[in-house]
């Protein structure tokens, strides 16, 4: 069998987690499988690289950001190497140059397009294990690009992918995906299984236990993603197209607290302005969320939005210098996101209704909402992040499954 694993940071965070890492691959090697390794920057190590770029500049250019960033995976991986090295193992550390991991040149949020698998599979035939930097990629000009953050568990479940691996397993602090992130919500409770559709909602909306991206591959290629703890040996959670439980009608909460919210007040109530103001954000690559329109009146109307917290500023400026057609605009930065996810709301009325009694109940205002097939989602003031949690956590019982 051939099996890709992946540890985050905090699993190999220093020496004896590295070592307890090192063990679990030997024991996977020692069965007689291919084991091919990804690995992500040590602890806080890529938060560290941050706060030392912006101290030489506020303002890096993205491109040197990502030189850096890359620093971080490959840092680790030569680190297990030289565990594994102690122990006899064979084994190699590659990076994405070595594994040929070619990317899009989006700096900071690059997209993988193909790798060449073959100095891996020839590594593997030579019986050794393959140690792979996360997050990192390279561009068509061999720029080092990276995946956004988290992006590990994407370099994984391609890895999975282009090698046809029988089996993906994410390592992390966690022993698998919850009803809620168990540091926010106390009751959280592990899903045995989960929906790529589902997980796919419940990464894009906050729950950070998986990139985003690493479930929309996985999905794509059919990779059943398996999300288990490094530290203790419990089932975990998996990840797959189809999952037969009894069916729930919420699997889980989310929330996004790097969000803000953009108000434009009196714009005309004609043809194109909606098509004008969002079309001036693609152009700049700005990803738009929650979008709000009021009913027109006296021939004016107000479109809000959402956006990640760190474009904001990038948006206000390209709305002021491109799209001028509005009064006033405001904006606010002390906002989140809150969702509820799950694919048995499809066919089950009151579902929403459920949720907003539980913010009412505890005095939250609802400043936008949104929905999908399988999600509601909520914007409200930030400061009650948890506290909305934890209320619809309980409204739905998730702490019970
Ligand atoms: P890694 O470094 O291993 O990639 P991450 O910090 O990226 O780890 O992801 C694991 C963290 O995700 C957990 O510590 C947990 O706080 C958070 N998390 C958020 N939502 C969930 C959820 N629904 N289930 C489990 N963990 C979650
Ligand atoms: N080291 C990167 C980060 O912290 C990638 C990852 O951990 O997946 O975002
Ligand atoms: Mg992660």
């Amino acid at each position: 069998m051939l099996i890709v694993k992946k540890f985050g940071g905090t699993s190999v965070g220093d020496k004896e987690r590295i070592f307890n890492v090192a063990n679990r691959l030997v024991e996977e090697y020692k069965k007689g499988n291919d084991v091919v390794v990804v690995l992500s920057a040590m602890g806080k190590m890529t938060d560290v690289l941050i706060e030392q770029a912006k101290d030489i500049n506020p303002n890096p250019p993205k491109r040197e950001m990502d030189m850096l960033f890359t620093t971080g995976e490959q840092t680790s991986v030569a680190l297990m190497c030289m565990a594994l090295a102690t122990m006899g193992i064979p084994c190699v550390s590659l990076n994405a140059f070595q594994v040929q991991m070619h990317t899009t040149s989006n700096y900071g949020n690059a997209r993988i397009k193909r790798i060449d698998s073959e100095r891996i599979k020839n590594e593997l035939e030579q019986r050794k294990i393959v140690v792979v930097t996360g997050f990192q990629g390279i561009d068509k000009f061999d720029n080092y690009t990276t995946l956004g953050r988290g992006g590990s568990d994407t370099t994984a479940v391609a890895l999975a992918a282009a090698l046809h691996a029988d089996a993906c397993e994410i390592y992390t602090d966690v022993d698998g995906v919850y009803t809620a992130d168990p540091r926010k919500v106390e009751k959280a409770t592990k899903l045995k299984a989960i929906t790529y559709d589902e997980m796919l909602e419940l990464a894009t909306l906050g729950a950070g236990v998986l990139h985003n991206r690493s479930v929309e591959m996985a999905k794509k290629y059919g990779v059943q993603l398996v999300v288990r703890s490094s530290l203790n040996n419990e089932e975990g959670t998996i990840v797959k197209e189809e999952v037969k439980m009894e069916k729930m009608l919420v699997s889980g909460v989310a929330a996004d607290e790097d969000v803000a919210r953009i108000a434009l007040i009196g714009l005309k109530d004609e043809p194109g302005v909606a098509f004008r103001l969002f079309n001036h954000l693609a152009n700049h690559n700005i990803n738009v969320d929650m979008i709000l329109q009021s009913v027109g009146r006296d021939k004016t109307k107000d479109i809000s939005f959402t956006t990640n917290v760190d474009s904001a500023d990038e948006a206000i400026e390209i709305i002021e210098r491109h799209f001028k057609e509005y009064e006033s605009l405001n904006a606010e930065k002390e906002v989140s996101k809150v969702s509820i996810v799950g694919a048995g709301m499809q066919s089950n009325a009151g579902v929403a209704a459920k949720m907003f009694e539980a913010l009412y109940d505890e005095g939250i205002n609802i400043r936008m909402i949104s929905t999908s097939e399988i999600r509601v989602t909520v914007l409200i003031d930030k400061k009650y992040t948890k506290a909305a949690m934890n209320a619809v956590h309980e409204a739905f019982s998730l702490g019970e499954i």
